[in-house]
């Protein structure tokens, strides 16, 4: 798999492309993105303990919405070389009655404002079988993930959504979701204090 070294600015793919049932959104992001766990022999790899419940919460994330699918699979190459040449080396992992398949997908774990990391879904797997501490402010994020993200400003209101034959999607239901978030223009209405001191809940 691509080395990027952690808290480098992504580049890998320049969309966002957000899978969810039925279709997809895509869309250029204005947010930056910085890489985590993108690990490659033989570049080395930070290891360390992680908190407990942290490759838990990993995991609830790459069950979620996929970013930037892929056809084929990245394998660890970490792990010893396969004993039988030709088998594929994919990982796979059991969550909550579901069987994931890590390495053809990556993750999205917003942080700061205007700043979001993007990780392969093989991270679980770095975590979990090799040592892998990624850096405290991901740690962080990780815990603090939710999963409305992608309904939230984070994807412009004019992102490309397409139904898995690849036709146009108009989304008339994203209107509500972006006026609950309290994105600005949406749902400033006179005596609700739209002043500049948006209700907090
Ligand atoms: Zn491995």
């Amino acid at each position: 798999m691509a080395h990027f070294a952690d808290l480098s600015v992504y580049t890998y793919h320049p969309e966002e492309i957000i899978g969810f049932p039925g279709g997809a959104t895509s869309y250029q992001p204005s947010y930056e993105r910085l890489n985590v766990g993108w690990l490659d022999a033989p570049h080395e790899w930070e290891t360390g303990i992680v908190p407990d419940g942290f490759a838990d919460a990993l995991l609830d994330i790459i069950a979620g919405r996929r970013i930037n699918q892929m056809r084929g699979f990245h394998v660890c190459t970490l792990c010893p070389a396969p004993t039988s040449p030709g088998r594929p080396r994919t990982l796979d992992v059991k969550h909550r009655s579901r069987t994931l398949y890590l390495g053809s997908s990556e993750i999205r774990v917003p942080s700061g404002p205007g700043t979001m990391f993007a990780a392969p879904t093989l991270i679980w797997h770095y975590v979990t079988a090799h040592g892998y501490r990624p850096p405290d402010a991901f740690v962080r994020a990780v815990h603090a993930y939710d999963p409305e993200w992608t309904s939230g400003p984070w994807v412009p209101a004019d992102a490309d959504r397409r139904d898995s034959r690849g036709n146009p999607l108009v989304s008339p239901d994203l209107r509500p979701l972006f006026a609950r978030t309290g994105t600005p223009a949406l749902n400033l209405r006179p005596g609700s204090g739209a002043t500049g001191n948006r209700s907090r809940r």
